[in-house]
């Protein structure tokens, strides 16, 4: 059997369905797996090849991989949502194929078609479809997190893009990313360290930004804080994102602003999402330059009325307090405006709202 020309070696041993219910009822967030992933091969020689879906299960890598010793790696983050009916959609997924070919130019990687990045992830939910979460009210905002990755799997100690490389997609069935509801969220603002400079990786979805910003993350839970926040590298003036999470402000007049994109901050599917929703809400969507100082000013005149946070991962997360070496910055509790986009997402995603944007793919 196969779905999108990928063959299947279907897993011998998969989970009893009484396991699997357990962890569907209480899933947390990226600690289990499915019982299958898909794979595809690179090599220089055959380009891509052996596309297929297999036992979920770790994988054989020789000692000298290089992805091991020089970080060639990208990955995505995207999620299938069950809807009322049964059915199984993804949002978006061109909008991540799109990026993970711009963050494997980055990293010399082979990039990989729209037709294999989506068709993987396809192939990988029609096997695994009972693991995806049937949510059990609105406020359930269960689903099943795919998370595609690619690896320089090539034995060289040599410096030089490898010539063999693999893909594939883990699924885990996820709950919301922060337990016990949209509470906000603390922010360190970190003054020892950088995610990222020009021409360097921070536009690119790669793990050696995440490896290079957990420091940092861990300075901000040294100080009580959620997340962290980073500052441009060059002038240390200007807001960039978290470490896995862009930021935006909602105004009193009525304006989402947030970073333009300069080639140091990751292009967010959900933050190009929230800045064509904003039409819809009646708010003017803003791209710009936002300073350090622009954040401090507004949110204490009153200018700035909602930080907050988004991802595919959490969604949308309002910003509670800004903390820094000198200073505590508490902003408004309101946020209505992050409730309601992160409302009207959700319900689009899952299937509750007129999909008006042509967003969703059906996976199953
Ligand atoms: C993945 C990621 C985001 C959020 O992107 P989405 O496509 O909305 O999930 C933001 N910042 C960084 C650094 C990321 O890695």
């Amino acid at each position: 059997m196969s779905t999108q020309g990928f063959s299947l070696e279907p897993n011998a041993n998969p989970k009893p369905a009484n396991i699997r219910a357990t962890t569907l009822e209480n899933p947390g967030f990226g600690r289990f797996f499915t019982d299958h992933m898909a794979h595809v091969r690179w090599t220089s020689d055959a380009g891509w090849h052996g596309h297929r879906v297999c036992p979920y299960g770790p994988l054989t890598l020789d000692p000298a991989a290089s992805v091991l010793h020089y970080a060639q790696e990208i990955f995505e983050g995207i999620k299938a949502y069950r809807h009322a009916d049964g059915s199984v959609w993804t949002f978006r997924p061109e909008k991540n194929a799109a990026r993970f070919r711009a963050s494997a130019r980055r990293l010399a990687l082979p990039e990989l078609s729209d037709d294999d990045f989506v068709g993987a992830i396809k192939a990988l939910v029609a096997q695994d479809v009972d693991w995806v979460p049937t949510p059990a009210s609105e406020a359930d905002e269960s689903s099943l997190y795919l998370r595609p990755f690619m690896i320089a799997s090539e034995a060289f100690l040599g410096v030089r893009p490898a010539n063999e490389v693999d893909f594939y997609v883990i699924a885990s069935p996820v709950a919301a990313y922060f337990k016990g509801g949209v509470k906000p969220v603390s922010i360190w603002l970190s003054s020892n360290y950088k995610r990222a400079s020009q021409g360097g990786t921070g536009f690119a979805k790669c793990g050696g930004n995440y490896a290079a910003s957990l420091v940092a993350q861990r300075e901000a839970a040294e100080h009580g804080c959620d997340q962290v926040a980073f500052l441009d590298a060059a002038e240390n003036t200007w807001i960039e994102e978290l470490g896995g999470m862009n930021l935006f402000f909602v105004t009193r007049d009525g304006r989402l602003v947030t970073p333009r994109l300069t080639g140091t901050i990751l292009d967010g599917v959900t933050r190009d999402s929230l800045l064509q929703l904003a039409r819809d809400e009646g708010l003017t969507p803003e791209e710009r330059p936002i300073s350090i100082d622009e954040w401090r000013d507004g949110v204490a005149s009153g200018e700035i009325i909602e930080v907050f946070a988004c991802g595919t991962a959490a969604v949308i997360t309002p910003i509670g307090k800004l903390i820094s070496e000198d200073a505590t910055l508490e902003h408004p509790q309101g946020n209505e405006v992050a409730a309601r986009l992160r409302k009207r997402l959700l319900d689009i995603q899952y299937g509750r709202a007129e999909d008006v944007h042509g967003w969703l793919t059906k996976l199953a």
